[in-house]
């Protein structure tokens, strides 16, 4: 069973997810920026308060790095959609389906991959 290739028009739908996903997570970046900074002041700094400001803050910052990893695989796929390589795994260089991108348009490994390395 193996996976066909992606038409112009799937590449085409998800080199636009990309984008889409691009612009999302560099809105969500500018946005959390505030957030990654010390506690604000118009919050009410009881103990138990600042203590959840705090968790909140360290949850905003891996929010942030989790955004950033996600942001350079978007880009690096959209530099493979121009190069023309998206679609084909990282690993076996078989291409990876179209609903496995569609659910993931940034996915470097096809399932099998994927699959092997989580195991
Ligand atoms: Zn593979």
């Amino acid at each position: 069973m193996s996976v066909p290739p992606l038409t112009d028009a799937q590449r085409e739908e998800l080199r636009q997810a990309l984008v889409a996903l691009q612009d999302e997570l560099r809105d969500m970046l500018d946005l959390s920026a505030d957030g990654a900074k010390p506690v604000e002041l118009d919050q009410p700094i009881g103990r138990l308060s600042r203590m959840d400001a705090m968790q909140q803050q360290s949850m905003t910052r891996a929010n942030r790095l989790e955004a950033e990893n996600r942001l350079k695989r978007v880009e690096s796929a959209l530099s493979r959609v121009e190069a023309g390589t998206y679609g084909a795994c990282l690993s076996c260089r078989q291409p990876v389906a179209f609903k496995r991108l569609q659910a993931q348009p940034d996915a470097l490994l096809c399932i099998n991959c994927q699959g092997a390395k989580d195991r």
